[in-house]
């Protein structure tokens, strides 16, 4: 019989063959690779997806910068 491990990231048991020690904040847990990999290839997409969040927040708060300052331009005139 194979031995099971507890998947601590789909909370059920997976055969060992299938397990990978993984590094959590709060130790090493068994995690199957199938959660590893979905989960790095998430994380690419997140990444990305953040790259384009942090210059659109960048591009905001210039703008807003550039407002409040034409503001106060306007008000000391
Ligand atoms: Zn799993």
């Amino acid at each position: 019989m194979t031995e099971m491990l507890f998947c601590y990231c789909c909370r059920v048991h997976h055969p060992k063959e299938e397990m990978r020690l993984f590094r959590t904040r709060q130790g090493y847990r068994w995690r199957c690779l199938r959660s590893i990999e979905a989960a790095s290839r998430n994380h690419g997409e997140r990444d990305a997806f953040g790259q384009q969040q942090t210059a659109l927040n960048r591009e905001i708060s210039r703008r807003a910068a550039e407002h409040n300052w034409r503001l106060r331009q306007i008000a000391e005139t």
